[in-house]
């Protein structure tokens, strides 16, 4: 079964922590030993793992990714959002994480963060959990 849920951010691009919803996916799915596989079907967001203890770390890495990929460019796509294009491909719309005892695998200071690179708007995760 792939489960669903609503993620809804509030700029143009953002890192919302999504470890929470995901958590309770794997609980609902009720697998003790498996996989998870988060996916995100847009062409403008993606799905990373990385510090979510200091906010700091999300707001570094979007400040860059939006220096590296600018808004603005001799980009010829005409809907205006290559830029947000081009960081979903570099940062992929899909994790796989390992789940032991019921809990996902990450480390001390890992989360899972739904990136908006063209928002604000309503999006949309999928949650496929595979006992193994
Ligand atoms: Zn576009």
């Amino acid at each position: 079964m792939t489960q669903t849920f609503s993620v809804k951010s509030s700029k143009q691009t953002e890192l919302i922590d999504i470890t929470h919803p995901v958590q309770e996916a794997v609980q609902k799915a009720g697998v003790k030993e498996g996989l998870c596989v988060i996916f995100t079907p847009h062409t403008t967001a993606a799905v990373t793992i990385n510090e979510n203890a200091d906010p700091s770390v999300p707001r570094d890495i979007l400040m860059e990714l939006n220096k590296i990929i600018p808004f603005e460019d001799r980009y010829q796509h005409t809907e205006g959002n290559s830029s947000a294009h081009i960081k979903s491909s570099l940062i992929g719309c899909s994790r796989t994480l390992f789940i032991e005892s019921g809990r996902l695998l990450l480390g001390t200071w890992q989360g899972i963060f739904f990136c908006e690179f063209d928002g604000p708007r309503d999006r949309q995760v999928y949650v496929k959990v595979v006992k193994g």
